[in-house]
């Protein structure tokens, strides 16, 4: 059968991919342990769960809502960005989507016309480029700095006629790292000087630790807020993954846009989703200070450890999210190999533990290990990539 075109290079997602092999092990009986996920390992907070049984128990679910979201969501997802950022939207700029997975996707879908230019870090995470390709236009991966930060001078060299969007993730999947305000306030200017709009995922925005700071771009000046639209949801700071509920904030004709795609597309999330979100958001935020401390130890533990395995390098501790991206160049050589995706290959299968390589966030040489695992399995992980690499001294 003839596929379209489009989809023509379209391939599955390198880190669901490197996931499924890593629990399709699991479950035939080989005790991996899987780092290559970007899933948080608690269960999904009680109060979040017992709201949500209730909302199923009185009925409230066999309905559509509608396609942008229940009022009673938006509302609480207004209320959520007035305490976390100090910004106020009105409803008619907030849209809920299928996870933020979604709300990207429509967002390169409402924003981006054939040829036109969307800007992504390198390294970035793996489904920008898809979907900006999937919606006709051209991803351009720009160099990062040894922070693995966008700088203003990489972002002008990259800049070109066709430049339309600028996507910015902080803190950033793979990395860890985070822009602060005045790196942000420099590149915000530099967008709305040349009009160029910021897709601002801050769907780690409650993950950030070691007393650092997380800064958005539509908490800096009235201009740059209005250039950006805002990413976010529930599925990492409340470990709600698999409820899929994501959310975009911003300019309005582009949120009436996206709720009119949706409408046509995945009609409206799951409405026991949507409650359970409603819940999430509006509660005291306890649970998320836990797991974002349980986060935290876990980083503070492993990051030295991982440091010193032999060939694996890390210049600069992660700040936030839940991943650590060491450089394994230097591990390459000593096994003799030259690709960072043939080293993950051998971890899993010899090792069994699961990363996925860098090459998927377009930076071979790296590997991403999540620390979304409890502090047990991290140090028996670590402990078994270790004694891998020790075979090649
Ligand atoms: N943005 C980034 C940077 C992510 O890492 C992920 C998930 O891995 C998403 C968006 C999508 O999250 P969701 O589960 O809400 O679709």
């Amino acid at each position: 059968m003839e596929l379209s075109k489009r989809t023509m290079k379209l391939t599955p997602s390198a880190t669901v991919g490197a996931s499924n092999k890593a629990k399709q092990l699991i479950q035939s009986g080989i005790d991996v342990i899987n780092l290559s996920i970007g899933e948080p390992d608690f269960t999904t907070p009680k109060e979040i769960t017992d709201a949500t049984i209730q909302a199923i128990e009185s009925g409230k679910t066999s309905f559509y809502t509608p396609a942008s979201g229940l009022t009673g969501l938006k509302q609480a997802i207004k209320e959520r960005i007035k305490a976390d950022y100090q910004v106020d939207y009105g409803l008619d700029q907030i849209s809920v989507t299928t996870g933020a997975k979604m709300a990207l996707y429509a967002l390169m879908q409402v924003l981006v016309d054939p040829s036109d230019e969307v800007l992504l870090p390198r390294p970035s995470w793996v489904s920008y480029q898809q979907q900006v390709v999937l919606a006709g236009g051209v991803p351009v991966m720009v160099e990062t700095n040894p922070q693995f930060k966008l700088t203003v001078a990489a972002l002008e060299q990259a800049r070109t006629s066709q430049s339309k969007v600028l996507i910015l993730n902080s803190p950033q999947n793979p990395t860890g790292i985070i822009y602060s305000q005045a790196e942000l306030m420099a590149i915000g200017n530099w967008a709305v000087a040349h009009d160029i709009i910021i897709i601002a995922d801050d769907i780690y925005g409650k993950l950030i630790y070691n007393g650092n700071r997380f800064c958005s771009p539509i908490q800096l000046t009235n201009r740059i807020a209005q250039a950006t639209i805002m990413v976010n949801g529930v599925s990492k700071a409340y470990s709600m993954t698999g409820w899929r509920i994501g959310y975009i904030a911003g300019n309005r004709d582009v949120i009436q846009k996206v709720n009119s795609l949706l409408s046509h597309t995945t009609g409206n999330p799951a409405a026991a989703s949507q409650y359970a979100a409603i819940a999430a958001l509006k509660s005291d935020q306890a649970e998320v200070a836990l797991m974002r401390q349980a986060f935290e130890e876990r980083l503070n533990t492993i990051y030295p450890l991982v440091k010193q395995i032999p060939g694996f390098e890390m210049n600069q501790k992660p700040q936030g999210a839940f991943y650590l991206f060491p450089k394994v160049t230097a591990a390459l050589q000593l096994i003799g190999i030259n690709s960072s995706k043939e080293l993950a290959d051998r971890l899993l299968t010899q090792a069994h533990v699961a990363v996925v390589d860098g090459g998927a966030f377009g930076m071979p040489g790296y590997l991403r290990l999540s620390y979304a695992t409890d502090l047990a399995d991290l140090k028996v992980a670590v402990t078994r990539i270790a004694g891998f690499m020790n075979q090649y001294l």
